[in-house]
Protein backbone atom coordinates (compact mmCIF):
# COMPACT_ATOMS: atom_id res chain seq x y z
CA UNK A 1 0.00 0.00 0.00
CA UNK A 2 3.11 2.09 1.18
CA UNK A 3 4.50 1.71 -2.36
CA UNK A 4 1.46 2.39 -4.01
CA UNK A 5 0.76 5.18 -2.08
CA UNK A 6 4.07 6.65 -3.23
CA UNK A 7 3.45 5.62 -7.16
CA UNK A 8 0.34 7.78 -6.89
CA UNK A 9 1.28 10.62 -4.80
CA UNK A 10 0.56 13.31 -7.30
CA UNK A 11 -3.30 12.58 -7.94
CA UNK A 12 -3.11 11.75 -4.02
CA UNK A 13 -1.89 15.04 -2.97
CA UNK A 14 -3.57 17.34 -5.93
CA UNK A 15 -6.90 15.63 -4.50
CA UNK A 16 -5.99 15.81 -0.98
CA UNK A 17 -4.94 19.28 -0.59
CA UNK A 18 -7.97 20.73 -2.92
CA UNK A 19 -9.94 18.97 -0.06
CA UNK A 20 -8.59 20.01 2.75
CA UNK A 21 -8.46 24.28 1.28
CA UNK A 22 -12.26 23.42 0.34
CA UNK A 23 -13.47 22.34 4.10
CA UNK A 24 -10.70 23.98 5.89
CA UNK A 25 -13.36 25.70 9.08
CA UNK A 26 -16.39 25.09 6.82
CA UNK A 27 -19.62 23.56 7.01
CA UNK A 28 -20.94 21.38 4.59
CA UNK A 29 -23.24 23.40 2.39
CA UNK A 30 -24.48 24.15 -1.15
CA UNK A 31 -21.19 26.32 -1.72
CA UNK A 32 -18.92 23.79 -0.01
CA UNK A 33 -20.73 20.57 -2.15
CA UNK A 34 -19.97 22.56 -5.44
CA UNK A 35 -16.43 23.52 -4.68
CA UNK A 36 -16.18 19.56 -3.82
CA UNK A 37 -17.69 18.27 -6.89
CA UNK A 38 -15.65 20.25 -8.81
CA UNK A 39 -12.06 19.24 -7.14
CA UNK A 40 -13.69 15.70 -7.88
CA UNK A 41 -14.20 16.78 -11.39
CA UNK A 42 -10.83 18.27 -11.72
CA UNK A 43 -9.41 14.66 -10.48
CA UNK A 44 -10.71 13.45 -13.57
CA UNK A 45 -13.59 11.06 -11.82
CA UNK A 46 -16.08 12.23 -14.37
CA UNK A 47 -19.27 14.40 -13.70
CA UNK A 48 -21.54 11.35 -13.21
CA UNK A 49 -18.90 10.02 -9.89
CA UNK A 50 -18.74 13.20 -8.75
CA UNK A 51 -21.81 14.06 -8.35
CA UNK A 52 -23.10 10.81 -6.54
CA UNK A 53 -20.01 10.84 -3.97
CA UNK A 54 -20.98 14.52 -3.79
CA UNK A 55 -24.72 13.45 -3.12
CA UNK A 56 -23.28 10.94 -0.35
CA UNK A 57 -21.04 13.19 1.17
CA UNK A 58 -24.04 15.62 1.50
CA UNK A 59 -26.75 12.81 2.74
CA UNK A 60 -27.48 13.65 6.67
CA UNK A 61 -24.45 16.25 7.12
CA UNK A 62 -26.22 18.77 5.72
CA UNK A 63 -25.21 22.43 7.15
CA UNK A 64 -23.25 20.75 9.63
CA UNK A 65 -19.22 21.29 10.52
CA UNK A 66 -17.12 18.52 8.83
CA UNK A 67 -13.13 18.88 8.56
CA UNK A 68 -11.09 17.39 5.57
CA UNK A 69 -10.37 13.65 7.34
CA UNK A 70 -13.86 12.84 7.53
CA UNK A 71 -14.23 13.95 3.77
CA UNK A 72 -11.31 11.74 2.61
CA UNK A 73 -12.33 8.54 4.17
CA UNK A 74 -15.83 9.11 2.93
CA UNK A 75 -14.21 9.66 -0.39
CA UNK A 76 -12.37 6.90 -0.11
CA UNK A 77 -15.52 4.83 0.78
CA UNK A 78 -17.22 6.10 -1.67
CA UNK A 79 -14.56 5.11 -4.61
CA UNK A 80 -14.13 1.78 -3.18
CA UNK A 81 -17.84 1.20 -3.61
CA UNK A 82 -17.44 2.17 -7.93
CA UNK A 83 -13.85 0.33 -7.92
CA UNK A 84 -14.55 -3.09 -5.81
CA UNK A 85 -17.15 -4.72 -8.59
CA UNK A 86 -13.90 -4.51 -11.43
CA UNK A 87 -11.10 -5.20 -9.02
CA UNK A 88 -10.96 -8.37 -10.54
CA UNK A 89 -7.84 -10.82 -11.00
CA UNK A 90 -6.28 -12.32 -14.14
CA UNK A 91 -7.11 -15.96 -14.29
CA UNK A 92 -4.78 -18.09 -16.46
CA UNK A 93 -6.86 -21.36 -17.59
CA UNK A 94 -4.42 -23.66 -16.90
CA UNK A 95 -6.39 -26.01 -18.58
CA UNK A 96 -5.49 -24.09 -21.61
CA UNK A 97 -2.40 -24.78 -23.73
CA UNK A 98 -2.14 -22.09 -24.16
CA UNK A 99 -3.86 -19.63 -22.57
CA UNK A 100 -3.97 -16.89 -25.13
CA UNK A 101 -3.50 -13.25 -24.69
CA UNK A 102 -4.06 -10.45 -27.08
CA UNK A 103 -2.64 -7.20 -25.76
CA UNK A 104 -4.11 -4.10 -27.62
CA UNK A 105 -4.20 -0.03 -26.80
CA UNK A 106 -2.28 2.70 -28.91
CA UNK A 107 0.91 3.25 -28.99
CA UNK A 108 2.89 4.53 -26.56
CA UNK A 109 0.05 3.41 -23.44
CA UNK A 110 2.50 1.10 -22.34
CA UNK A 111 1.29 -2.25 -24.12
CA UNK A 112 4.92 -4.01 -24.58
CA UNK A 113 6.33 -2.88 -21.17
CA UNK A 114 3.39 -4.43 -19.56
CA UNK A 115 3.86 -7.70 -21.52
CA UNK A 116 7.34 -7.68 -20.26
CA UNK A 117 6.13 -7.45 -16.99
CA UNK A 118 3.43 -9.54 -16.71
CA UNK A 119 6.06 -12.64 -18.44
CA UNK A 120 8.02 -12.09 -15.39
CA UNK A 121 4.92 -12.53 -13.07
CA UNK A 122 3.79 -15.62 -14.74
CA UNK A 123 7.22 -16.78 -14.71
CA UNK A 124 7.54 -16.78 -11.44
CA UNK A 125 4.13 -18.79 -11.19
CA UNK A 126 6.18 -21.77 -12.91
CA UNK A 127 4.50 -20.96 -16.34
CA UNK A 128 5.77 -21.06 -19.91
CA UNK A 129 5.17 -17.96 -21.62
CA UNK A 130 5.51 -17.01 -25.36
CA UNK A 131 5.58 -13.40 -26.46
CA UNK A 132 4.72 -12.30 -30.50
CA UNK A 133 5.87 -9.42 -31.18
CA UNK A 134 2.97 -9.02 -33.09
CA UNK A 135 3.40 -4.56 -33.68
CA UNK A 136 5.57 -5.33 -37.03
CA UNK A 137 5.47 -1.85 -38.04
CA UNK A 138 7.90 -0.31 -35.37
CA UNK A 139 11.72 -1.94 -35.12
CA UNK A 140 12.05 -1.02 -31.74
CA UNK A 141 9.08 -2.49 -30.13
CA UNK A 142 10.43 -5.52 -31.79
CA UNK A 143 13.59 -5.29 -30.12
CA UNK A 144 11.57 -4.49 -26.95
CA UNK A 145 9.94 -7.66 -26.63
CA UNK A 146 13.10 -9.57 -27.42
CA UNK A 147 14.90 -7.75 -24.79
CA UNK A 148 11.92 -8.44 -22.50
CA UNK A 149 11.85 -11.81 -23.45
CA UNK A 150 15.42 -12.41 -22.64
CA UNK A 151 15.03 -11.25 -19.09
CA UNK A 152 12.08 -13.08 -18.15
CA UNK A 153 13.39 -16.55 -20.10
CA UNK A 154 10.21 -15.99 -22.78
CA UNK A 155 10.47 -17.75 -26.29
CA UNK A 156 9.84 -14.51 -28.61
CA UNK A 157 8.50 -15.32 -31.78
CA UNK A 158 8.99 -12.02 -34.46
CA UNK A 159 9.02 -11.44 -38.05
CA UNK A 160 10.52 -8.84 -40.53
CA UNK A 161 8.89 -5.28 -40.33
CA UNK A 162 6.16 -4.97 -42.31
CA UNK A 163 5.22 -9.09 -42.14
CA UNK A 164 1.71 -9.46 -41.95
CA UNK A 165 0.64 -9.16 -38.08
CA UNK A 166 -2.40 -12.12 -38.61
CA UNK A 167 0.34 -14.83 -40.12
CA UNK A 168 2.67 -14.15 -37.27
CA UNK A 169 0.09 -14.57 -34.32
CA UNK A 170 -1.43 -17.95 -36.73
CA UNK A 171 2.59 -19.34 -36.49
CA UNK A 172 3.21 -18.07 -32.68
CA UNK A 173 0.21 -19.80 -31.81
CA UNK A 174 0.72 -23.31 -33.79
CA UNK A 175 4.24 -23.37 -32.20
CA UNK A 176 2.57 -22.03 -28.47
CA UNK A 177 -0.11 -25.45 -28.94
CA UNK A 178 3.09 -27.84 -30.28
CA UNK A 179 5.08 -26.81 -27.42
CA UNK A 180 2.43 -27.21 -25.07
CA UNK A 181 3.27 -23.70 -23.99
CA UNK A 182 0.98 -22.11 -20.65
CA UNK A 183 0.71 -18.82 -21.61
CA UNK A 184 0.75 -16.94 -25.35
CA UNK A 185 1.19 -13.34 -25.33
CA UNK A 186 0.41 -10.92 -28.33
CA UNK A 187 1.72 -7.61 -28.72
CA UNK A 188 0.10 -5.49 -31.29
CA UNK A 189 0.39 -2.40 -32.99
CA UNK A 190 -1.54 0.58 -31.90
CA UNK A 191 -1.40 3.11 -34.83
CA UNK A 192 -4.24 5.36 -34.31
CA UNK A 193 -3.54 7.73 -37.42
CA UNK A 194 -4.69 4.78 -39.37
CA UNK A 195 -7.95 3.80 -37.22
CA UNK A 196 -9.81 1.57 -39.98
CA UNK A 197 -6.94 0.43 -40.82
CA UNK A 198 -5.74 -0.41 -37.58
CA UNK A 199 -9.28 -1.81 -36.27
CA UNK A 200 -9.08 -4.38 -39.60
CA UNK A 201 -5.84 -5.86 -38.28
CA UNK A 202 -7.02 -6.43 -34.90
CA UNK A 203 -10.05 -8.61 -36.59
CA UNK A 204 -8.01 -10.35 -38.33
CA UNK A 205 -5.70 -11.22 -36.03
CA UNK A 206 -8.78 -12.41 -33.96
CA UNK A 207 -9.90 -14.12 -36.88
CA UNK A 208 -7.05 -16.23 -37.43
CA UNK A 209 -6.37 -17.27 -33.87
CA UNK A 210 -10.34 -18.47 -33.96
CA UNK A 211 -9.00 -20.82 -37.11
CA UNK A 212 -6.49 -22.33 -34.92
CA UNK A 213 -8.21 -22.31 -31.33
CA UNK A 214 -11.99 -21.48 -31.18
CA UNK A 215 -11.66 -20.36 -27.41
CA UNK A 216 -8.71 -17.61 -28.65
CA UNK A 217 -8.16 -15.34 -27.45
CA UNK A 218 -9.08 -15.71 -23.62
CA UNK A 219 -8.37 -12.62 -22.73
CA UNK A 220 -8.14 -9.27 -24.62
CA UNK A 221 -5.78 -6.69 -22.19
CA UNK A 222 -6.31 -3.09 -22.88
CA UNK A 223 -3.49 -0.93 -22.03
CA UNK A 224 -4.57 2.78 -21.38
CA UNK A 225 -1.78 5.30 -20.00
CA UNK A 226 -3.21 7.05 -16.70
CA UNK A 227 -1.44 10.50 -17.98
CA UNK A 228 -3.76 10.97 -20.64
CA UNK A 229 -6.60 11.47 -18.72
CA UNK A 230 -10.44 11.77 -20.77
CA UNK A 231 -8.18 10.38 -23.72
CA UNK A 232 -8.34 7.18 -22.38
CA UNK A 233 -12.00 6.97 -22.25
CA UNK A 234 -12.52 7.43 -25.80
CA UNK A 235 -9.40 4.63 -26.13
CA UNK A 236 -12.00 2.05 -24.13
CA UNK A 237 -14.88 2.87 -26.63
CA UNK A 238 -12.86 2.28 -29.63
CA UNK A 239 -11.00 -0.77 -28.76
CA UNK A 240 -13.86 -2.33 -26.75
CA UNK A 241 -16.18 -2.40 -29.58
CA UNK A 242 -13.61 -3.97 -32.59
CA UNK A 243 -11.38 -5.96 -30.18
CA UNK A 244 -14.05 -7.35 -27.28
CA UNK A 245 -11.02 -5.99 -25.11
CA UNK A 246 -12.26 -8.57 -21.72
CA UNK A 247 -10.16 -6.31 -19.05
CA UNK A 248 -8.03 -3.39 -18.36
CA UNK A 249 -4.31 -2.30 -17.18
CA UNK A 250 -3.72 1.63 -16.07
CA UNK A 251 -0.07 2.44 -16.76
CA UNK A 252 1.61 5.28 -15.36
CA UNK A 253 -0.01 6.05 -12.33
CA UNK A 254 3.60 6.82 -10.99
CA UNK A 255 3.99 10.40 -11.48
CA UNK A 256 0.70 11.63 -13.04
CA UNK A 257 -1.97 13.79 -11.21
CA UNK A 258 -4.67 11.83 -13.73
CA UNK A 259 -4.86 8.90 -11.28
CA UNK A 260 -8.76 9.71 -10.94
CA UNK A 261 -9.52 8.54 -14.77
CA UNK A 262 -9.68 5.10 -13.41
CA UNK A 263 -12.51 5.90 -11.84
CA UNK A 264 -14.22 7.32 -14.35
CA UNK A 265 -13.53 4.52 -16.41
CA UNK A 266 -14.64 2.07 -13.76
CA UNK A 267 -17.96 3.71 -13.21
CA UNK A 268 -18.41 3.92 -17.00
CA UNK A 269 -17.48 0.47 -18.61
CA UNK A 270 -17.60 -1.97 -15.60
CA UNK A 271 -14.38 -3.77 -17.61
CA UNK A 272 -12.23 -5.66 -15.19
CA UNK A 273 -9.60 -3.65 -14.22
CA UNK A 274 -6.46 -5.98 -13.51
CA UNK A 275 -3.26 -4.55 -13.37
CA UNK A 276 -1.68 -1.56 -12.78
CA UNK A 277 1.58 -0.19 -13.81
CA UNK A 278 3.40 2.39 -11.44
CA UNK A 279 6.99 2.78 -13.27
CA UNK A 280 9.31 0.68 -16.05
CA UNK A 281 10.77 -1.97 -14.23
CA UNK A 282 9.88 -5.59 -13.85
CA UNK A 283 8.14 -5.64 -10.41
CA UNK A 284 6.23 -2.13 -11.06
CA UNK A 285 3.10 -3.73 -12.16
CA UNK A 286 0.63 -4.54 -9.56
CA UNK A 287 -2.53 -6.24 -9.24
CA UNK A 288 -5.30 -4.05 -8.82
CA UNK A 289 -6.93 -3.49 -5.29
CA UNK A 290 -10.12 -1.04 -5.26
CA UNK A 291 -9.40 -0.10 -1.29
CA UNK A 292 -5.98 0.51 -1.39
CA UNK A 293 -6.17 2.20 -4.44
CA UNK A 294 -9.57 4.37 -2.89
CA UNK A 295 -7.16 5.00 -0.26
CA UNK A 296 -4.36 6.10 -1.96
CA UNK A 297 -6.28 8.57 -4.43
CA UNK A 298 -8.18 9.77 -1.47
CA UNK A 299 -5.37 10.95 0.14
P1 LIG B 1 3.64 0.52 -26.38
O1 LIG B 1 3.98 1.42 -27.51
O2 LIG B 1 2.18 0.54 -26.08
O3 LIG B 1 4.17 -0.87 -26.50
O4 LIG B 1 4.31 1.20 -25.09
P2 LIG B 1 5.68 0.83 -24.37
O5 LIG B 1 5.52 -0.41 -23.59
O6 LIG B 1 6.79 0.90 -25.34
O7 LIG B 1 5.77 2.02 -23.31
C1 LIG B 1 5.96 3.37 -23.70
C2 LIG B 1 6.81 4.07 -22.66
O8 LIG B 1 6.10 4.12 -21.42
C3 LIG B 1 8.12 3.34 -22.34
O9 LIG B 1 9.12 4.32 -22.16
C4 LIG B 1 7.83 2.61 -21.03
O10 LIG B 1 8.99 2.41 -20.25
C5 LIG B 1 6.87 3.58 -20.36
N1 LIG B 1 5.96 2.91 -19.41
C6 LIG B 1 5.15 1.85 -19.60
N2 LIG B 1 4.45 1.56 -18.47
C7 LIG B 1 4.81 2.47 -17.53
C8 LIG B 1 4.41 2.73 -16.16
O11 LIG B 1 3.57 2.06 -15.54
N3 LIG B 1 5.03 3.79 -15.55
C9 LIG B 1 5.95 4.57 -16.19
N4 LIG B 1 6.49 5.60 -15.52
N5 LIG B 1 6.32 4.36 -17.46
C10 LIG B 1 5.77 3.33 -18.14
Amino acid sequence: FQRLKAGLARSSSALSESITSVFTKRKLDAATLEEFEDVLIQADLGLATASAITQALAKGRYDKEIDDADVKAILAEEVTKVLAPVAIPLVIDSARKPHVILVVGVNGTGKTTTIGKLSAKLRAEGRSVMLAAGDTFRAAAVEQLKIWGERTGCTVVARAIGSDASGLAFDALRDAQAAGTDVLMIDTAGRLQNRTELMAELEKIIRVIKKQDPTAPHTVLLTLDATTGQNALQQVEIFGRTAGVTGLVMTKLDGTARGGILVAIAAKYRLPIHFIGVGEGMDDLEPFEAEDFARAIAG
